[in-house]
């Protein structure tokens, strides 16, 4: 059997080329980054949850209306998506103040936000990601005024996807961060939520405990992100027939 032609590799996924022309296919790794990647491990059944989650999302998106480039889950570990040319952005959204913003603003983790948030960052690990203004943007040339109208209307009707789905299961939608792609149909561009929307990019905390759910329970050491990870997956019902985070078997005397 031919090999298949890799075309990118980041820090928690790949991308191979796809069956037809316009197709990738994305198959989630199991390597857990933070900080840039300064922070590392293997986190053993990540993958196969994050494309489980990814295809929820985006197939309820795709329900209500949102482009995205979710075409169809091909197995445990990998789906087949649209190409598209992805925009050098971070679009990050907020609803409640954590993480980067309540460190910049001096805000205590859980603030409401006076209305969500929508704000970018220019996608550069070498830079670390810097947040941006849209005079950047449009000056630099990454997005131009009409897309950036385009991408706040997109990432606020995600936000309010997420939000509801999220609350029906007793979980709040902190933050999150979705990545946009362009493809061309003809003459006209169109821009879709690209990437992946899993809790490696969303912040998650139950509704009641607070408990986090997300992977900030990696970043701040607070115990198992599988079993994070699982937990939502569990109460959107979205669980692997195979679960691949099992406690190992004990041997019966
Ligand atoms: N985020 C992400 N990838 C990044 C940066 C942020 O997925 O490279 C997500 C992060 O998980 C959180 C939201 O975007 O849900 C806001 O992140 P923040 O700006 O607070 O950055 P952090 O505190 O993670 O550095």
């Amino acid at each position: 059997m031919a090999r298949r032609k890799k075309l990118y590799e980041g820090k928690a996924k790949t991308l191979y080329e796809g069956p037809e022309p316009g197709t990738l296919v994305q198959y989630f790794k199991d390597d857990a980054t933070a900080f840039n990647a300064e922070k590392k491990d293997v986190i053993e059944g990540k993958g196969v949850l994050n494309n489980r989650l990814s295809e929820y999302f985006m197939t309820g998106l795709t329900q209500i209306g949102v482009p995205n480039h979710f075409i169809k889950r091909l197995n445990m570990r990998e789906q087949l998506i649209r190409a598209c040319e992805i925009v050098p952005l971070e679009v990050i959204v907020r609803n409640f103040a954590a993480g980067s913003i309540s460190k910049r603003l001096g805000l205590e983790e859980g603030t409401p936000m006076p209305r969500p948030i929508v704000e970018f960052s220019y996608k550069d690990d070498s830079l670390g990601d810097p947040l941006v203004p849209e005079e950047y943007i449009i000056a630099f040339g990454w997005a131009t005024q009409q897309d950036l109208d385009d991408i706040v209307a997109l990432a606020l009707r995600v936000n309010d996807y997420m939000s509801g789905v999220m609350y029906g299961v007793g979980i709040k939608l902190i933050d999150f961060k979705i990545e946009i792609g362009r493809v061309y149909e003809g003459d006209f561009q169109r821009l879709i939520v690209a990437d992946e929307i899993s809790p490696d990019s969303c912040r998650l905390w139950d509704m009641e405990s607070g408990q986090k759910l997300d992977k900030d329970v990696f970043r701040r050491d607070l115990g198992s992100l599988a079993d994070a990870y699982t937990e939502v997956a569990r109460r959107l019902g979205v669980l692997p027939t195979n679960v691949t985070h099992a406690p190992k078997p004990t041997l019966i005397n």
